[in-house]
């Protein structure tokens, strides 16, 4: 029998965070055709290689389809779902009975869909009575939040994609945008052909973004808050600051600027320390100086790490000292780097938020209570990812739930996190593969999510833009919404009422109602003009940036372009970074800075991009980069192994040579597991260092020792 060929679905893309609109023509036998959706204003019916190879990993190979219990013998044996939700319920009740709610735990992902987040954020902090809810978000973006915070008063990205075909000047700092964001990238590219835009590119590593930079800047590691604190300066003592706007709209800022010629006193030190050029400083902030319309994307190299925070508010500025926020063309520009960081953090995701971008104050912890009528609101922030693991490992978590996403490879100290998983009481996890290194840390019980293609619900991108993503493939087996299993626990707990959503529409009309409910405008993140949408409405939603305060508001926004922030006194602040310095310096034990990222066709640890060849083509094997006089010092050759060593763990590798890495520095993809790869794992030897404000780990920066093989 021919299979039946169904309608085509719009879709979005669930890797990074740009957030391409995808069309999928489902087979009819579990495949589909994937292309790029024309109308959806984050690509124009662009994807990048990951986006189109979606079709190649659709296949139910590797999938878990069935609840998983193990057994008094220890083995994992087929489960039911009812027996499964009631022995979370029970471990999680008796727990919290025993030894209070801060011993038990959830842990989430930027991959979730935003209705998915909501529930387990609900669970946690109205009904388990715990904050400890904190997210893999916390190692992408978390000094973003932290950042923008301690300037708005709000985690409000100012910007809009439209900004980079609208600037004259796009400078990109610790973002390698080519490939880990390329359908953005691309879109600068055009906006560059079309009207000239110089790009000035800062990061230690020469990527494929900094190849096609009108000046690159290859600043030392840890190093950016100098180069920007010399800007800063540079820009007061050429009369490039904008008097009227730093006297309307902010405060602080003869702080900062006396911080910034303490740390940046002239342009020899700011070379010295950050290692650019004299005259390569002078141009760049030259550049800045004369291009109103500046946009300052960074990502990952800013905020993964232990100053990372400091890093952010030191770009944000240089940008309210200019008045280069909130219009055409210009401001600070966080690029997430999951499909749904934003979502995370707008349901409250993050451990030290609460709900709809409200906080722990006395004033939101009872607002939020009343709205959810919780009878165990957590009233304290909980723990964040890191911290979160340290309590597991210390036995003060007991109970875990992991949703979707793979702690045993990618949080800092990985091998060591392993050990900590199987010492907990009792650990579940959420999953869509049947193995990976996670489920490998012997989790008393496994459920079966639903995955992309399968699962239904929003997810939110870089520029604040909620995109449906939307099933085209049924259920397979027996897994169930993520949203769904959490909502069935909660019940199973006695909270009927709270938890009666028969749909991700009915969860993502709560969502929109809390961030409604009494907000007057104080609140940055509000979806009144949501809360109504009937399951029809819902279902055809057209991608919307938010705010949306009223029906049929489909406008894309910028914040800020009337200098209201949403502090006390409605002023931004200028925040002064701490002197700029690595936590972890280099020794003879360990002469090399390690740097970690992502490669062009892979995403995390491989799990779904793993399963096109066509993908793993293009960077086959785990590899270093190292500069080329570095490996012939060390006698390592190209294509040839070396093992990596740092304080806390190993690898083995293979050498790349490369001019673009700095020397004394390298540079390793995350991507590889144990599943993937033999003793290729890097953030095992990453350090447990965070950043004090954000809990960011510091994942740029690790002392290492490098050997030939
Ligand atoms: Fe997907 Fe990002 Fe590529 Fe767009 S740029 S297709 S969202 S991976």
């Amino acid at each position: 029998v021919a299979p039946t060929v169904q309608p085509v679905m719009r879709t979005t893309c669930p890797y990074c965070g740009v957030g391409c609109g995808v069309l999928a023509s489902p087979d009819g036998a579990g495949g589909a055709s994937i292309a790029g959706d024309p109308d959806h204003p984050a690509n124009f019916g662009r994807l990048c290689s990951k986006g189109s190879a979606l079709g190649e990993t659709l296949g139910l190979e590797t999938r878990l389809l069935h609840p998983m219990a193990r057994g008094r013998d220890g083995r994992m044996a087929r489960a039911d779902w009812d027996t499964a939700i009631g022995s979370i319920a029970q471990a999680f009740g008796k727990t919290i009975e025993t030894h209070g709610p801060d011993a038990v735990a959830i842990y989430l992902s930027g991959q979730l869909l935003t209705e998915d987040y909501y529930a387990a954020n609900k669970l946690a902090k109205g009904f388990l009575g715990t904050a400890n809810v904190d997210t893999n978000s916390r190692l992408c973006m978390a000094s973003s939040v932290a950042g923008h915070r301690r300037a708005f008063g709000s985690d409000t990205v100012p910007g809009v994609y439209a900004d980079l075909d609208e600037a004259d000047l796009v400078v990109l700092i610790g973002s390698n945008a080519a490939w880990c964001h390329p359908i953005l990238f691309r879109r600068l590219e055009a906006a560059r052909a079309m009207r000239g835009t110089k790009l000035v590119v800062i990061d230690p590593r020469r990527t494929a973004t900094g190849d096609e930079a009108d000046l690159f800047l290859p600043v030392n590691p840890g190093k950016d808050t100098v180069l920007f604190a010399g800007l800063l300066a540079w820009l007061a003592d050429h009369d490039a600051l904008d008097h009227a706007y730093i006297d309307a709209h902010t405060t602080g800022l003869a702080d900062t600027l006396a911080g910034a010629r303490a740390m940046a006193p002239d342009i020899a030190a700011v070379a010295r320390e950050t290692g650019v050029s004299a005259a390569d400083l002078v141009q760049f902030y030259t550049l800045f100086a004369t291009h109103e319309r500046a946009v300052t994307c960074y990502s990952q190299g800013v905020n993964q790490s232990a100053q990372g925070t400091d890093k952010v508010n030191a770009i944000i500025n240089v940008h309210l000292a200019t008045g280069r926020i909130g219009r055409p063309g210009m401001g600070p520009f966080s690029l997430t780097g999951q499909p749904n960081a934003m979502g995370g953090r707008e349901v409250g995701g993050l451990a030290n938020q609460l709900a709809a971008h409200m906080n722990f104050t006395p004033v939101e912890i009872d607002r939020v209570r009343r709205f959810w009528q919780a009878p165990r609101l957590a009233e304290r922030e909980g723990l964040k990812a890191v911290a979160m693991f340290e309590a597991i490992a210390a036995g003060r978590i007991k109970a875990l739930w992991i949703m979707g996403t793979n702690p045993a490879v990618s949080l800092p100290r990985a091998g060591a996190m392993r050990e900590a998983l199987e010492s907990l009481d009792f650990l579940v996890v959420s999953e869509n593969v049947a193995s990976n290194d996670t489920l490998s840390c012997r989790p008393h019980l496994v459920l079966p999510a639903l995955a992309w293609g399968e699962k239904d619900g929003t997810v939110t991108n870089s520029e604040r833009r909620i995109s449906r993503q939307r099933a085209f493939l049924p259920p397979p087996g027996e897994a169930r919404p993520d949203w769904w299993a959490i909502a069935q626990v909660g019940r199973r707990l006695g909270f009927d009422e709270a938890f009666a959503w028969r749909s991700a529409a009915d969860v993502f009309r709560e969502h929109a109602a809390l961030s409604a409910f009494e907000n007057d405008g104080s609140r940055d993140f509000d979806l009144s003009g949501l809360a109504m949408l009937d399951d029809a409405a819902f279902n055809i939603m057209a991608p919307v940036q938010w705010p949306v305060r009223s029906a049929g508001d489909s406008a894309d926004k910028r914040f800020f372009a009337d200098g209201h922030f949403f502090t006390p006194d409605h002023r931004a602040r200028f925040v002064t970074p701490k002197p700029a310095r690595l936590a972890r310096e280099t020794s003879t034990d360990f002469p090399f800075i390690l740097n970690t990222g992502r490669i062009r066709d892979q995403w995390h640890t491989m799990t779904r991009t793993g399963l096109s060849p066509r993908l793993g083509a293009h960077l086959p094997v785990p590899f270093v980069e190292i500069h080329p006089s570095d490996a012939t010092k060390l006698g390592i050759e190209h294509g040839g192994l070396v093992s990596l060593r740092s304080a806390h763990g190993s690898a083995v590798v293979e050498a790349r040579l490369s001019v673009g890495q700095k020397r004394g520095a390298l540079f390793a993809p995350i991507h590889w597991s144990d599943a993937t790869s033999s003793n290729a794992r890097i953030n095992d030897l990453v350090a447990r260092i965070t950043d004090p404000v954000s809990g960011q780990p510091e994942s740029k920066a690790t002392p290492v020792a490098a050997m030939a093989l």
